[in-house]
């Protein structure tokens, strides 16, 4: 998907191509369903994959990206497994967060199985705040200085590991288009008929406990599904009546 310079509401960051659908899709969909401008930025392109390439996730995350309706999809072309949290790639980041200048950020979980997540959080997480430094200079595509912007929420998935969320957003009527979206990575989820190797993500146990844990947090919060997120700081409300 080509990727637009337009003002977004949200930006999903993810190390690898499927973390926002699996930790977020939902409320992507839902945000785009209100009005709402959505990107995703992927870090990789989830090349150490044991199952499918760089190039089927290429063509699966655009799809998944269709599927949930949002307004364009980047990626970093950071390395698979072995990026890291340095002033290089704080640079690359902050140069998208201020072409994309969104208000919300989602990122990866805090902590996590995989490595790339934990470190991915802290990555877009570091690289927001420095986003908001005047001094850091960075320039955009046409080499023209960007001023200085800083989302006003980041908030953090839930992936492998079952964090407490600090808030859940009502999915209910966007859950099946969550699933249709993860399904678009045909490779690397459960099918019974795939010839490759079993992955932690493979098993029909996974995609079900994916289902289960929004079910869950439905059932915690009395609603049908809910996808729940974990903030930086405390979450502020102007009145007693702006919580459900
Ligand atoms: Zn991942």
């Amino acid at each position: 998907m080509e990727s637009s310079k337009q003002k977004l509401d949200l930006l999903v960051m993810g190390a690898h191509p499927d973390d926002a659908e699996l930790g977020a899709g939902a409320t992507i969909a839902k945000e785009v369903s209100l009005g709402k401008k959505v990107g995703i930025l992927d870090f990789t392109r989830g090349e150490l994959g044991t199952r499918g390439t760089a190039e089927t996730r290429d063509e699966e995350s655009t799809l998944a990206a269709k599927i949930l309706g949002v307004t364009l999809r980047d990626n970093m072309n950071f390395k698979d497994g072995f990026f890291v949290n340095d002033e290089w790639h704080q640079r690359a980041l902050i140069q998208k967060i201020r072409a994309y200048r969104p208000e919300v950020v989602i990122c990866n979980a805090v902590s996590d199985r995989h490595i790339d997540h934990a470190k991915g959080s802290k990555l877009a997480s570091d690289a927001c705040f420095l986003s908001g430094l005047a001094k850091i200079q960075t320039f955009d595509e046409a080499g023209v200085s960007q001023p200085a912007w800083r989302p006003l929420r980041v908030y953090h998935m839930i992936q492998w590991h079952d964090l407490e969320p600090d808030f859940v957003v009502d999915v209910s009527e966007f859950i099946e288009l969550k699933f249709k979206a993860i399904q678009a990575y045909a490779t690397q989820f459960f099918d019974a008929n795939s010839k490759e190797p079993q992955t932690p993500i493979s098993s029909e146990n996974f995609l079900s406990s994916i289902r289960y844990r929004a079910q869950n947090l439905g059932r915690l919060t009395g609603v049908a599904f809910g996808e729940g997120f974990t903030v930086e700081r405390y979450p502020l409300v102007d009145s007693l009546d702006a919580l459900k």
